[in-house]
């Protein structure tokens, strides 16, 4: 087998001045995918950074182990030079998704951005980051919080189960994300559970970032949906489009996301694979051409005292 990395689409300065260059004030939105879960979701400049995993923590950690946790595609970019992101996610605890070599560049870099994480794991994430526990948003399910132009809805999500903690705060979270006339689902990691269809459909989701790797006893750890499961889902909340995720990174618990798009074709609902560091853009989305938003005028001048 051999040991080449997965190449980016686009990563380090090609991606930052990707970034950059779509960076306009207007009604449409960006999204690019970092690899695992992580995705950058830009809208009238602002940033909110889902799930980063931008470093060797766990293949380090693992390396002599039973569970070896051997890279499969390479780094998109220096988690040190995102810290332009305003929102940054953490959807549980675990280290692809609360990863502190990746958080505290990312965090450190500007005082004002909004660390937002399950209520239930901020005690433990501040303890992980080294930092005051009240720098952090905890969100329940249920809970929404407004971090213009975001507002930020926070949904269970199963990593194997809908696990809460003994104040009934749920352990692992998914975040509904509503924007100008936009709404992206960031799953975090999750299976199916009683009553997410039901939950989900409502807020007529444009974007269902979804896991495809699925769950598997030998790989001794929790699970997410599979592929068939995941474009089930997509139809089934009435996902305008899903994108997956959650694979390429390990080589012991991936899938090929050419699965993905078989099992989306079989379920008739509509997906995109992007490529590491590749981006989604909704004003040059085939589905999204018929919508045009609200032209947005660019923020007033700015008051010299900024
Ligand atoms: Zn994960």
């Amino acid at each position: 087998m051999s040991n080449a990395l997965i190449p980016a689409f686009q990563k380090d300065d090609a991606l930052l001045q990707d970034i950059a260059s779509r960076n306009r004030y207007d009604g449409h939105f960006r999204l690019w995918w970092l690899g695992q879960s992580g995705f950058l979701l830009q809208h009238r400049q602002k940033h909110i950074l889902f799930d980063p995993y931008l470093s060797d923590s766990l293949t380090e950690k693992y390396a002599a182990t039973a569970k070896p946790h051997v890279r499969m595609s390479e780094r998109v970019v220096d988690p040190a030079a995102l810290g332009f992101a305003d929102i940054v996610t953490s959807s549980h605890n675990h280290t692809d998704h609360l990863d502190r070599e990746t958080l505290l560049p990312v965090l450190t870099a500007k005082d004002l951005t909004h660390f937002v994480l399950p209520e239930a794991n901020r005690l433990f994430a501040a303890e992980r980051l080294s930092c005051s526990p009240s720098f952090a948003v905890g969100l329940n399910d249920g809970d929404r919080i407004e971090i213009a132009p975001f507002a930020i809805h926070a949904v269970p999500a199963a990593h194997d189960t809908v696990e809460r903690d003994e104040e009934d705060r749920c352990r692992f979270l998914g975040f509904v994300v509503r924007f100008g006339d936009w709404c992206v689902y960031h799953s975090g990691d999750t299976r199916l559970y009683d009553g997410m269809v039901d939950l989900l459909r409502p807020f007529a989701i444009d974007v269902a970032l979804l896991p495809i790797n699925g769950y598997q006893a030998q790989r001794k750890v929790a699970g997410n949906l599979n592929a068939d499961e995941a474009a089930w889902l997509a139809r089934e909340i009435g996902a305008k489009v899903a994108i997956p995720h959650h694979y390429h990174m390990f080589a012991f618990n991936t899938e090929e996301p050419g699965v993905f798009e078989a099992a989306c074709a079989r379920e008739g609902a509509i997906c995109k694979v992007l490529q590491l560091g590749e981006c989604f853009d909704s004003a040059t989305w085939a589905g999204f051409a018929q919508r045009v938003p609200p032209a947005a005028a660019p923020p007033t001048a700015t008051d010299p005292s900024d």
